[in-house]
């Protein structure tokens, strides 16, 4: 018998790379396949159709002891839109499928879709269909966002360029500080059943179960006519997006410590948990916010934006990742942000 691989051996990217190895280009229609955050489909010359799906698994992707869900519900929507807006794009429709085990009531999934069509309401999008099922163990949901793009304004993964300044939206690591609140409170209740203690982290934790994308910022990108180069969300950790925008993009790059954008109540957390607060900002995930690259003459345009921080700039590819401290030490960085398999 031939060996068999383990998962853990090659990972969440090294088994996509080797499933999708055959994975063919038939149609002009297909623009862009496997290798960004959105599918890119080009039914018409100047608009573009996105589209990308995603999967939420119990136990694996959320635990129903904390997670109201309702909230889970919201946040499946938003893991999914997040991937339009990395693209540049408008998300339009969703497609909601959903694999659910008799230990739900029909209320329960009432509420889950509650916090979908809030959602939708919220980032104006249409719940066009889906798929319902049963499962043995808990619940899966997959959904599947489409967008539309202009062709002229899509951002991929692939196009940053020496000298672009990188920038990111919104602050990074709360949703990861809020998971750990929820963790350890998870864990004092099943020890000593004492009631869960949540007062005063309200923004970590709104930030772990109910997340919001940066719209809004895409809307103030578009209304100062800047295009990112190059654009990604950051659902599995700051470092590890920025190692797929610049392998993919054949570049390095240099980010600044005391540029990155930390909440206060994030920073606080951390010193509870005794974590520097750079960890979590580099290597945690579900923040969903957007990391984007932009030609450095668009400095004094993007300084008008709340809300978006330049962290860094672009470098030659052989100039490898860095991190520069606070202290001046160039650190090269690791991607070592959310992967299935290895955790
Ligand atoms: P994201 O983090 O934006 O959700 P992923 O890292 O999950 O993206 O996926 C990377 C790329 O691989 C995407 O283009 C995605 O569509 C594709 N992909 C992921 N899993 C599969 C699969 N099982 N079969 C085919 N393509 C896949
Ligand atoms: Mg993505």
């Amino acid at each position: 018998m031939t060996k068999q691989t383990t998962l853990a051996e090659i990972g969440e990217f090294g088994l996509i790379e080797r499933i999708t190895k055959q994975s063919t280009k038939i149609h002009k229609t297909t623009g862009y396949g496997i290798g960004d955050d959105c599918a890119v489909l080009k039914y018409t010359d100047t608009l573009y159709t996105l589209i990308s799906t995603d999967l939420l698994v119990e136990g694996i992707h959320f635990d129903l002891v904390y997670t109201p869900i309702k909230h889970l519900g919201y946040k499946a929507v938003i893991c999914n839109i997040s991937d339009i807006y990395a693209m540049n794009g408008t998300p339009q429709q969703i497609t909601v499928s959903i694999a659910v085990s008799a230990k739900f009531s029909v209320e329960a999934i009432e509420q889950l879709y509650e916090g979908i069509h809030t959602a939708c309401k919220a980032y104006n999008i249409d719940l066009i269909g889906g798929d319902t099922t049963s499962s043995i163990t808990g619940l899966t949901i997959s959904i599947t966002a489409i967008g539309i793009v202009a062709e002229s304004d899509i951002s991929y993964r692939k196009t940053a360029r020496v000298n672009d300044l990188i920038c990111v939206t919104g602050n990074l690591g709360a949703a990861y500080m809020g998971l750990q609140i929820l963790q350890r409170e998870k864990s004092i209740f099943k020890e000593v059943g004492a009631q869960p203690k949540l007062e005063g982290y309200e923004y970590v934790l709104q930030r772990q179960l109910k997340p919001e994308s940066p719209k809004h910022i895409i809307e103030q990108l578009k209304k100062n006519g800047i295009i990112p180069t190059a654009m990604i969300d950051i659902s599995d950790g700051l470092s590890s997006e920025l190692f797929h925008i610049c392998k993919q993009s054949h570049v390095g790059c240099n980010i600044y410590e005391e540029k990155i954008p930390i909440h206060e109540n994030t920073a606080d957390v951390c010193k509870e948990f005794s974590i520097e607060p750079l960890i979590p900002a580099l290597h945690g995930g579900d923040d969903y916010e957007l990391l984007f690259t932009i030609p450095i003459t668009c400095f004094d345009s993007i300084s008008t934006i709340q809300g978006v921080t330049v962290i860094g700039n672009i470098t030659e590819a052989d100039k490898g990742l860095y991190l520069i401290s606070k202290a001046g030490d160039k650190v090269a960085l690791k991607a070592q942000g959310w992967t299935s398999f290895t955790q």
